[in-house]
């Protein structure tokens, strides 16, 4: 396998493409969350990685919490959609409900980040029962 590190501009100033941008031009699904702070935030690009035509992987960083974050991404050729596959890390700590819907059903809380958890893994359909088995404590 040969790792060809493709610098979104050059060695020394490899941040100066703006992430929206890139996700623009090869048509993939802007990542809006971060997975280790949990904050809505707009990641900065440090670079790409390409193993192959395939696949590439895009690094990143919160500006909030300054962590890496790396989106394994696929596409076909470089005009069709790009994929996003996985998202490193995982969010393990789910989304923090507020107290009074704590207390009235944490088994909604528990069953939601679970769902959570599938969709962060690329699970859409456990997600998805998930989701709706967490509504169904409301119900
Ligand atoms: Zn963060």
């Amino acid at each position: 396998m040969v790792f060809n590190s493709v610098f979104t501009n050059n060695m020394n100033s490899c941040q100066q493409i703006d992430y929206s941008d890139y996700c623009k031009k090869r048509k993939l699904t802007e990542l809006l969350r971060c997975p280790v702070c949990d904050l809505n935030v707009h990641f900065e690009l440090v670079c790409q990685l390409s193993i192959d035509n395939n696949i590439y992987y895009t690094i990143l960083q919160c500006p909030n919490c300054n962590q890496i974050i790396i989106q394994k991404c696929k596409s076909d050729d470089r005009e069709t959609e790009s994929e996003c596959l996985e998202v490193y890390p995982v969010n393990r700590a789910g989304r923090e409900f507020d107290d009074d819907l704590k207390k009235l059903s944490p088994t909604f809380c528990k069953v939601y980040n679970q769902a959570l958890m599938a969709e962060t893994y690329g699970l859409d359909e456990i997600a998805g029962m998930g989701y709706r088995k967490a509504v169904e404590f409301f119900g």
